[in-house]
């Protein structure tokens, strides 16, 4: 065998070990979340010119404190959902307000890292029964005005305090008002929520659709 050829001999054996230890290790490079994840969703961005898209897992600001999604990670979400929330956008913008997209379909890799980070069924999903956002059918919003500045609200995304309920009572009266708002979106034009988080609405059907990977 030539020095080269066993180089490259060596070289594709490096690679296929590497590749063998990623599968092992469950570590195979994860969705980008910048090109299509599953023929079933459409990008966000696309059917939604101008909305504004903030997905907080793509940063350091959630309540893991660590960047679970890619940089460049962009909002996907089924047919379905991207049609009603169309209907929510513009009657927010008859009101002055706008969505700002926190999060919509969550892989299930990275419904197991949320679940690494708080494993308590009272604030995430188990990865066994699988998130809503990992149908499609789900997001997570905050408000903005017409020219993107963030409103405020009962508290910040993802807050696990008493705040974050629909039913909390003790807010200052901006941001119950802005909770009423997107709520009355939300729940007049197909969407459902869940008590605890009033950033978090679901398509009602959500449970028609699927778990995607
Ligand atoms: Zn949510």
């Amino acid at each position: 065998m030539s020095l080269s050829s066993h180089l490259n001999y060596s070289v594709s054996k490096f690679v296929l070990i590497s590749l063998l230890a990623c599968l092992i290790a469950g570590v195979l490079p994860a969705q980008d979340l910048a090109t299509r994840p599953s023929p079933e969703l459409v990008r966000v961005d696309e059917k939604m010119p101008g909305i504004l898209i903030k997905l907080r897992y793509a940063t350091v600001q959630n309540f893991t404190g660590k960047r679970i999604y890619p940089a460049n990670a962009t909002a996907w979400l089924r047919p379905e959902t991207v049609k009603q929330l169309k209907i929510v956008q513009q009657v927010l913008r008859k009101q002055g307000y706008q969505l700002v997209i926190w999060d919509a379909y969550r892989p299930a890799w990275a419904q197991e890292k949320l679940w690494e980070a708080c494993p308590d069924e009272n604030f995430v999903a188990p990865p066994k029964q699988g998130s809503r956002h990992t149908r499609g059918t789900t997001v997570d919003v905050g408000m903005a005005d017409l020219q993107g500045n963030l409103v405020e609200m009962p508290t910040d995304f993802d807050s696990f305090s008493p705040q974050a309920s629909h039913y909390a009572r003790n807010l200052s009266r901006m941001a119950g008002e802005h909770r009423e708002i997107l709520r009355q979106a939300f729940f007049k034009n197909g969407f459902s929520g869940v008590p605890a988080e009033w950033w978090h609405y679901d398509l009602i059907e959500w449970n028609r659709y699927p778990l995607l990977p």
